[in-house]
């Protein structure tokens, strides 16, 4: 495949309109070279968004222990395809198609305190309470007095979390 090109045409998968698919190099020091997909349709709005990881090692599996401020600072790189999952929390995040990010552990942990406190907005009793002890635990591992094991699962190779704590598995 060739990359000298920054911008393609392609079909919407919505509306089938031809829209334009951007792609942008992004270096991580210490880890190598990114590419970030971004695909906007003019006609319907759909956007999506995909990474690939460049390096010819693929991991389909990464897992790392987080246990102090400083893990919070790792990246994570989820593409479209990865399967975010912590095991302490009880929380698994599925992939979705044109919804992959670069994000830190502490914005992954941003994603899944948001998505329990809408979700605890709307339950009672038994429910509410797990969503309060998950929200309770988001805050002990984020000020460090509890760890967690931040799991990506990724078929495709096109996660990873960047930190030399993590345990990889190809
Ligand atoms: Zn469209």
């Amino acid at each position: 495949m060739q990359w000298s090109c920054s911008e393609v045409k392609e079909n919407c998968p919505i509306c089938g309109a031809e829209s334009e698919l951007h792609f942008l190099p992004y270096e991580i020091p210490f880890f190598g070279e990114i590419m970030i997909f971004t695909a906007v349709c003019s006609s319907c709005g759909y956007r999506s968004t995909d990474v690939k990881v460049m390096s010819e090692e693929k991991m389909r599996r990464c897992e790392m222990v987080i246990s102090s401020a400083e893990d919070l600072n790792a990246i994570v790189v989820r593409s479209s395809l990865g399967t975010i999952e912590i095991p302490e929390l009880g929380v698994s995040v599925e992939p979705k198609r044109g919804e992959a990010f670069i994000s830190t552990v502490e914005g992954v942990l941003k994603r899944v305190e948001d998505v329990v406190k809408m979700l605890s907005r709307d339950v009672e009793g038994a429910r509410k309470k797990r969503a309060e002890d998950v929200l309770n635990r988001i805050a002990e591992i984020k000020s460090g007095e509890a760890s967690m094991t931040l799991i990506i699962d990724d078929p495709a190779g096109n996660s990873a979390i960047i930190s030399d704590k993590v345990k990889t598995f190809l």
